[in-house]
């Protein structure tokens, strides 16, 4: 693949990274070929996609949207489409760009075909890492991180003897709310929460990183694509997101990543690889910034952290049905069902009430997420 047009397939093109992977293709022609898009319910802009990327592939999962277009619309539909294009041993490169859990099958799907992920969808390896990592193992497939600290960790620890790698430092920005007092933040609304200070992101992320439910799946995140346990991965408060993530090394010293907060930079590496980026984007200016900060996590702050990584570190089918119930959540509190501070009361009650099992099957998993879901809605009935 070394030098060659990649053939590359963006699941979840409609979205946040979906459209910046797109824009990384258009800046470097003749590097990348598109041959498959899919998306949920966006039609009009994947069938733009697919026009503008001539694009052969084009996959739409939500079949009542499918159903009122046009039957010249040239659509595969459903679920099934949308793994069968991740698990396609024609595509080098899959980007699994697609949000929540909804990730989890194609991640599967091509693990188990023995692919190239570009995997930008955290949750499926929060909800079935153990299990992931062990099919790649078999089949020989590849998980190249995307999501930005692990793009950064992944940087420094290219062509490093592991026994020299010690730990790994997740940077977390603080997100949306971190100026504010806790009980303000409890009340916050939606419009507040969506302004990221340093990134630009989909919805549920954004979210996520004003919870710190985000760094929590980050956390877990790491824990499988570095095989490395959850006592030597640490997380520290950097508000500028300049540095990326670090990795601790055996002597005590540590390598950094750092660059503007630009996801193109991580999604352009994922898809490149091994060949070398071509498209430099800006890079970022240290004496304009003039200081870099650095601050403990303060976790009474932020009450989904500690949740979310104490299912994480129970095991089995915990972290699925944590990452489940907060999805659940933050769909609720998008649509005003219910307050920001109700999202850490929806993931406790659902941990509470789901009884944690081995997850030692895709079917284990996807049964605790229906469960989650269940009870994580049943919860949100009882408070909005
Ligand atoms: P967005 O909400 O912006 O986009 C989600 C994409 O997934 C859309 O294309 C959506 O289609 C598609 N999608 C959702 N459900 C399905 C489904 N059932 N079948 C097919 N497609 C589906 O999310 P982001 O781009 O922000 O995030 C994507 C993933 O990347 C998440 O897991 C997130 O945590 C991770 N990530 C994102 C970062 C960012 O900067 N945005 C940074 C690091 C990680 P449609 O538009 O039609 O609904
Ligand atoms: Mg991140």
């Amino acid at each position: 693949m070394t030098g060659s047009v990649k053939r590359i397939a963006v699941l979840g093109s409609t979205g946040s990274i979906g459209r910046s992977a797109l824009d990384v293709v258009a800046a470097s022609p003749g590097r990348f070929e598109v041959v498959g898009l899919a998306a949920r319910r966006n039609a009009r802009l994947l069938l733009e996609q697919a026009s503008r990327f001539r694009v052969a592939r084009v996959i739409l999962t939500d079949s009542d949207i499918a159903s009122g277009l046009s039957d010249s619309m040239p659509l595969e539909v459903g679920l099934d489409a949308l793994t069968r294009l991740a698990a396609d041993r024609d595509v080098d490169v899959v980007l699994n760009a697609v949000s929540g859990s909804a990730g989890l099958p194609p991640a599967f799907a091509a693990v188990s075909a023995g692919a190239r992920m570009a995997i930008a969808n955290k949750e499926s390896l929060v909800a079935a890492g153990g299990l992931l990592k062990e099919l790649a193992t078999e089949t020989g497939a590849e998980m190249i991180p995307v999501d930005s600290e692990h793009s950064a960790v992944y940087r420094c620890m290219r062509g490093m003897p592991r026994a020299e790698i010690s730990g790994i430092t997740l940077t977390a920005s603080g997100g949306p709310l971190r100026d504010l007092a806790a009980g303000e933040a409890e009340r916050a609304t939606v419009g507040r929460v969506l302004e990221h200070p340093t990134w630009d992101m989909g919805p549920k992320v954004t979210v996520d990183s004003a919870t710190l439910v985000n760094k929590a799946l980050e956390v877990i995140e790491a824990r499988w694509l570095f095989d490395i346990e959850f006592d030597r991965i640490d997380v520290v408060v950097h508000r500028e997101s300049v540095v990326h993530s670090m990795v601790l090394l055996s002597d005590g010293s540590m390598m950094a990543h750092l660059g503007a907060p630009d996801m193109r930079v991580p999604i352009q590496y994922a898809l490149s690889l091994p060949d070398a980026p071509a498209v430099e984007y800006e890079a970022c200016d240290l004496a304009a910034l003039g200081s870099l900060s650095f601050e403990e996590l303060d976790e009474s702050r932020y009450p989904c952290f500690g949740l979310v990584l104490g299912a994480a570190k129970t095991g089995g089918t915990a972290p699925a049905v944590a990452a489940t119930a907060d999805e659940v959540a933050v769909e609720a509190f998008l649509t005003g069902a219910i307050g920001f501070g109700d999202i850490a009361r929806v993931i406790e009650s659902t941990l509470n009430r789901v009884s944690v099992e081995p997850a030692d099957c895709l079917d284990a998993v996807l049964e605790a997420e229906c469960e989650a879901r269940r009870e994580a809605e049943e919860a949100v009935a009882g408070l909005a």
